[in-house]
């Protein structure tokens, strides 16, 4: 299938994969990386492509699909299956280049991958996308691109939980007595072989990696953001899984005053702070989220990037700032929560201007880091705590007994809940997902002040992954 060209204002290259492959080339300039090696990262090793059809009503509708292995170097390969009518080649081919550097970034094991279908989720009916999603997958099976070992989907943009419980149970289906099947893909309800907190992981995140930033004062410096988290002033475009849940967790754990959200049917605004809560009652009553009280319409989806605001977080789509609107966004932390939302030039032009980038590669890898939690539960068929958390609360019952006794008084009934309650599996996985955008975080900005030519984070946080590529493409050698 032919990659479509997109071009923006003043003839900007809006080719995501083009997009990747020029930071990729400005990232690996000041490294010393052979040039062959270079390439063979670079390169997007596999992808499928397939048209299939399916029974819509009374007529057959003919679907495009594909699944893009960009590297091989960790198996399997990882990425989510994104539903959208603007899907291409190219645009799943960058996406899944994304994948392996993000994996490389967070430590974890994976080649990166993505797959998407050519439809716009909110024309089908839920039987109608059962059967797309149905044939999809035997499609990948017949292909060989899906498996706990070869390569595990996930969602991403239009799809969500449903659809990995139907990936599963029709891979399951599909390769009998295979014990193992429920990891081939991520993202599942819990119900289903899913893990507690991967629904929210991206979101999560997203948090973390922000509030990351936000010790480092340095860091902001140039952007004049100074204290904490409580009170700054945020808009988020996108209200789907990633930025309900940033948005979510931003206004009612860190104290930030949520100003805007827009989503594809345009947005809202409030000086006052939007509450996500009611926000999200008001959008399950009227099926969106205009006209909600107290906030003011804005005119469409990209307005709300133009919001002033202290922290942006675009969580929709990519390309959305762009050459075209760069001079009008006045955020000073743009926190990419979506994959390639702000496009070469305009991150240049950001940067001169003192606006600092948390890049993509490294603020959303929540979701696949979470994901490998899911990938390893499945593959060792048991709940994370279920073996130690009865023996841990017993141990910290013997230690909160041992504090009474030796300091003769009692721990109050509050705390002593608190301090007796054993790690949930919701709680280890916070708990690894925290440390992992921690290490993260640390690394890249230990690259970015070690090698001053990065000059940004996303060029540091490329820099990084690369490195880890290349070792591992080294160590390998090539075979056959
Ligand atoms: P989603 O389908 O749950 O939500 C998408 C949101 O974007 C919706 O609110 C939708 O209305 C809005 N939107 C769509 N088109 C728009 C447009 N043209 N203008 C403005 N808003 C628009 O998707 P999601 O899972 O939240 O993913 C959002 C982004 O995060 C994507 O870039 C995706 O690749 C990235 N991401 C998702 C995950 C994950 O775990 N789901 C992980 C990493 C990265």
């Amino acid at each position: 299938m032919a990659s479509l060209t997109h071009q923006g204002a003043g003839g900007e290259d809006l080719n995501l994969w083009n997009i990747v492959a020029r930071m990729f080339d400005k990232a690996t300039a000041n490294l010393s990386i052979p040039e062959g090696l270079l390439k063979q990262i670079r390169a997007c090793n596999a992808v499928y492509y397939v048209q299939f059809p399916v029974k819509i009503g009374d007529r057959y509708e003919m679907f495009q699909g594909w699944r893009a292995e960009h590297s091989q170097h960790r198996k399997p390969t990882k990425g989510g299956i994104r539903y959208s009518p603007h899907v291409t080649q190219d645009e799943v081919m960058g996406l899944a280049a994304l994948m392996t550097y993000k994996c490389a970034i967070v430590d974890v094991p994976f080649g990166g991958s993505k797959g998407g279908v050519n439809l716009d989720p909110r024309q089908y009916t839920r039987e109608e996308l059962e059967r797309i999603t149905r044939r999809y997958t035997a499609e990948l099976v017949r292909k060989n691109f899906i498996g706990p070992g070869i390569n595990v989907p996930a969602p991403d943009l239009g799809t969500g939980e449903q659809e990995m419980a139907w990936i599963a149970d029709t891979y399951d289906a599909l390769t009998p007595g295979s014990i193992d099947s429920l990891a081939c893909v991520t993202g599942k309800p819990v119900t289903q072989g899913g893990i507690a907190g991967r629904k929210e992981a991206t979101g999560r995140g997203v948090q973390y990696g922000i509030r990351e930033a936000f010790k480092f004062p340095e860091d902001l410096k140039p952007t004049g953001l100074t204290g904490g988290l409580e009170g700054k002033r945020v808009a988020i475009q996108g209200f789907g899984n990633v930025g309900y849940h940033v948005a979510k967790f931003l206004s009612e754990e860190d104290g930030c005053r949520v100003v805007g959200i827009g989503d594809i049917s345009g947005g809202i605004r409030s000086e006052a702070g939007l509450s996500i809560a009611d926000l999200t009652d008001h959008r399950a009553r009227t099926g969106g989220i205009a006209g909600f009280p107290g906030s003011s319409p804005l005119g469409g989806p990209g307005d709300v990037l133009e919001l002033d605001c202290d922290i942006l977080v675009p969580a929709a789509l990519e390309n959305q700032i762009t050459l075209a609107n760069v001079d009008r966004v006045r955020a000073r932390l743009i926190a990419e929560a979506a994959n390639g939302p702000t496009t070469l030039g305009a991150g240049e032009k950001l940067h001169q201007r003192g606006v600092m980038i948390i890049p993509d590669i490294y603020l959303n890898a929540g979701g696949v880091t979470v994901s490998y939690f899911e990938w390893t539960k499945n593959l060792s068929h048991i709940r994370y705590g279920r073996m130690e958390k009865r023996l841990d609360e017993m141990y910290r019952q013997k230690l909160v007994s041992t504090i009474e006794q030796v300091t003769k008084s009692h721990v109050e009934d509050r705390l002593r809940r608190d301090l007796l309650h054993g790690a949930d599996e919701v709680d280890l996985v916070n708990s690894g997902l925290e440390g992992s955008m921690q290490n993260a975080y640390r690394e890249i900005r230990a690259a970015l002040q070690s090698e001053p030519r990065h000059v940004d984070l996303r060029t540091a946080a490329y820099a990084v992954a690369v490195q880890k590529v290349a070792r591992s493409y080294t160590e390998l050698g090539d075979f056959p």
